[in-house]
């Protein structure tokens, strides 16, 4: 996608918000005035991000972009630490995106002292594939979105197919709690040469970019084989990944888009063909949907 950003409309400043009280204050009047939608993210915004602030904006008058490295979802020994924090770039993001609202919370101001006792159970769905590799990293995730639904109340929320478990989750959330939110998920937004955006991207050394290239296409093989069936898409995925042996492959997995299960043999249909893998000390995770067609009569 280009880095133009949208010429229409003036670029007004977003309002900043740290507090409850202050994103209490800032919303009211854009309420009365329209239709909110917000945009979670962690920040170190990217391309990607563009893409779902441009989603929002065509389906809302007003976006909100929440902007909070959320400790709950991070496991021990993972980079919540050295995640990037490049707040003053993301504000010029969300100015040439067009957003009204930055919503950035301390942690002490979300969490207020300590980290909440109650939480959100992510359930089977949260302890396959990532989370089976994360464990507690869903809790973590729809705990911090349920808070976010209800301090900003959204119409609607846009969330990254990138993403694709945490999108079966957050729409399972909203389906299994009743809450009034609508959810959108957005296209995958990649470089040129196909790597998915990630702030996580930003840890790749050149040699390792260059390595990292192998997991979209491995998910290309996989989705140009689905003509042979379950089996072939594996293989051809996995082939690929092989090729690369100093890429350590977490998983890769072929399941139901909304069970998370593996398909199987005589699937017929979209499913999921998803992987995580280590390059270097990052993993970065992948996917694509592909339709499985069954074989003629
Ligand atoms: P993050 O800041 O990584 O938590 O991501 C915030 C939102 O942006 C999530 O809904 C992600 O799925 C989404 N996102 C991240 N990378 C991409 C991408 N390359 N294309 C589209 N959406 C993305």
């Amino acid at each position: 996608m280009t880095r133009t950003p949208p010429t229409s409309a003036p670029r007004v400043k977003p309002t900043v918000a740290r507090t409850r009280g202050g994103l209490a204050r800032t919303l009211a009047p854009l309420r009365a005035r329209g239709s909110l939608a917000l945009v979670p993210t962690m920040g170190a915004l990217h391309d990607g991000h563009r893409s779902l602030i441009r989603t929002a904006r065509r389906l809302a008058d007003h976006v909100v972009v929440s902007i909070f490295v959320n400790p709950l979802q991070f496991g021990p020994g993972e980079d919540f630490q050295r995640y990037r924090r490049p707040f003053a770039a993301d504000l010029a993001v969300c100015r040439e995106e067009r957003v009204a609202v930055v919503f950035a919370p301390g942690t002490e101001v979300l969490y207020r002292s300590a980290p909440p006792q109650v939480t959100v159970a992510a359930g089977r769905l949260g302890s396959v594939l990532e989370g089976a590799s994360r464990p507690g990293h869903f809790s973590g995730v729809l705990t911090v979105v349920t808070k976010l639904f209800h301090l900003v109340g959204p119409d609607l929320a846009v969330f990254g197919e990138k993403d694709a478990q945490q999108l079966v989750l957050v729409r399972r959330l909203v389906h299994d709690l009743d809450l009034p939110v609508h959810v959108v998920g957005s296209p995958t937004v990649r470089d040129p040469d196909g790597l998915a955006l990630s702030s996580r991207n930003s840890y790749l050394t050149p040699a390792e970019r260059t390595r990292a290239l192998v997991l979209s296409r491995a998910l290309s093989s996989g989705a140009a084989a689905a003509h042979g069936g379950p089996d072939a898409v594996r293989a051809a995925a996995r082939h690929e990944l092989t090729a690369e042996p100093e890429v350590r492959v977490d998983y890769l997995a072929l399941v139901d888009p909304e069970q998370l299960t593996p398909v199987a043999d005589h699937h017929v249909g979209p499913a999921l063909l998803a992987v995580a893998a280590y390059v270097g000390s990052t993993r970065l995770i992948d996917n694509v949907t592909l339709t499985l067609p069954g074989r003629p009569a």
